[in-house]
């Protein structure tokens, strides 16, 4: 145990009651997220309802040097919510409340742990939603801004970077404070909230989150479009991105991921070859004229043309099949676990990276499906690793060749599911040393005793 753990969990039981569990079973749920690191227990789980209690819990937590970790719904990938230095893992889930609508301006406020989805549910009737779609449908709003995250939709709507207007963060010592306000863009001090925006956990708690809404588009249009070679499908997303089409979603799914979507999914007349999946928001009108321009572009590329989800059903099945690529990679090869890749660059090199990922895989072996957020530069390979030893080495191998293929091409290694554990080695060599350096300042001003999510995002954090 670290710090006088014990004495703190103590003082909590005192205020939370059985809202502070040292159960092992919830102990063990909080070990680990969707990733391949060593799990580790907390020693104890504290479930806060309020801004106040959650202040408490960091107060206690400096005074007795225990460390904390955040926890939304644990469907991150790289290792963020495992407690390598055990403590308290501040389990967010049950303050999921809808605090304000404004309608009229287009903006709500919901505690970090609702989720897109009951958001979605709750504007229903008003003509808004929110677009920011992580795979993972129980993600929370603060693990999502914790991990600056994004999904299908980002290439029309933006990120969660993008859609956030400000902040409630508890500090470490229980300092709350707001960053941000209500209004569309204001130049007045430090951005804050876009500090906190991908710190992972590492420099506060967020305990409530002011959203941008969107309206609902008048019409939208969908279709799979089917290519021979995976060339084809990256070279016609480049040129429909340069040719400005405003697009809302446009994801790739390669002939083995299609494979397992067609047999999850039971997506019918649908082949498993390189896919494009579109869907395209505006008018009647509008919403026609880019599917005719991207399809012109599509065909000229060598697809077959699109196949329409005409009406609402259709659409449904063909996002969620999107949404359950990930569970339909798993189900290609049971018993084995996965590693998921997630390199980004910029638009232009997105066949240079697609491509050169699909030679590396073929070589290594591997049954590694190939899906992803196309429009931003950014896909994903769910490395599918056999229980044998030396195989998970291999795998982060393969990670580390496209990452080494993405950082040479001007990109990133994590487009949108963050560092955590499993990318803090390439942060060096993304950013460099002086910015490397700054980072850390900030992280030591704002949490000197080293205990928010320690062993993350920095190599020595
Ligand atoms: C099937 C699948 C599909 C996915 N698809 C996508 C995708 O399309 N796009 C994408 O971006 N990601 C995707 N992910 C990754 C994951 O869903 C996202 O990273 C998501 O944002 C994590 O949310 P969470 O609530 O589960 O956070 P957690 O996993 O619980 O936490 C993630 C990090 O945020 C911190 N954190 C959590 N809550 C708070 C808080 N309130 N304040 C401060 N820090 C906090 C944690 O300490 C941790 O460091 C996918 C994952 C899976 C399993």
């Amino acid at each position: 145990m670290t710090g006088d753990v014990e004495t703190a969990i103590a003082a909590a039981r005192e205020f939370l009651g059985d809202r502070l569990s040292t159960n092992s079973s919830i102990r063990a749920h909080h070990s680990h997220g969707e990733d391949t690191q060593t799990p580790r227990l907390p020693d104890a789980v504290a479930f806060p309802t309020t801004t106040e209690e959650v202040a408490r819990l960091l107060a206690l937590a400096f005074a007795h040097r225990v460390p904390v970790v955040p926890f939304g719904a644990g469907t991150s990938l790289e290792g963020h919510v495992t407690p390598v230095r055990g403590g308290l893992s501040i389990d967010l889930s049950r303050m999921n409340g809808m605090l304000e609508v404004n309608a009229e301006d287009m903006d709500c406020r919901v505690q970090a742990g609702a989720t897109r989805v009951q958001l979605n549910e709750h504007l229903r009737d008003q003509g808004l939603f929110f677009p920011v779609d992580p795979g993972s449908l129980d993600s929370t709003f603060g693990g999502m801004c914790a991990t600056r995250a994004s999904g299908t939709n980002a290439v029309r709507y933006g990120t969660i970077r993008e859609n956030v207007l400000g902040l409630t963060v508890v500090l470490a010592g229980g300092r709350v404070v707001r960053t941000g306000g209500r209004v569309r863009k204001s130049s007045t001090g430090y951005d804050l909230t876009r500090l906190f925006i991908g710190s992972e956990g590492t420099l506060g708690i967020i305990t409530e989150i002011g959203l941008r809404l969107h309206g609902i588009p008048e019409a939208t249009a969908a279709a799979a479009c089917q290519f021979p070679t995976l060339r084809g499908a990256v070279e016609t997303t480049i040129a429909v991105l340069q040719s400005g089409i405003p697009v809302a979603r446009m994801e790739l799914l390669d002939e083995v991921q299609m494979a397992a979507c067609i047999a999850y999914s039971r997506l019918d007349g649908l082949e498993a070859l390189p896919s494009l999946f579109f869907e395209f928001h505006g008018t009647e009108a509008s919403a026609a004229e880019q599917a005719a321009r991207a399809e012109e572009i599509a065909v000229e590329c060598g697809a077959k043309g699109f196949r329409w989800a005409t009406d609402a059903a259709d659409r449904n099945r063909l996002w969620r099949a999107r949404h359950d690529a990930y569970w339909a990679a798993l189900a290609l090869k049971p018993g084995h676990r996965s590693l998921t890749t997630d390199a980004i660059v910029p638009i232009s090199q997105l066949d240079a990276l697609v491509l050169g990922a699909k030679a590396d895989i073929e070589a290594s072996g591997f049954t590694a499906p190939l899906v992803g957020h196309v429009g931003d530069g950014n896909f994903h390979s769910v490395i599918l690793v056999p229980d044998e030893p030396g195989a998970l080495d291999r795998a982060w191998a393969l990670d580390r060749k496209i990452v080494a293929r993405a950082l040479s091409l001007g990109g990133s290694c994590s487009g949108e599911h963050g560092v955590g554990i499993g990318k803090r080695e390439f942060l060096e060599a993304e950013h460099g040393k002086e910015a490397i350096a700054v980072m850390r300042a900030i992280k030591s001003a704002l949490d000197p005793r080293g205990l928010l999510n320690p062993g993350k995002m920095f190599l020595d954090g």
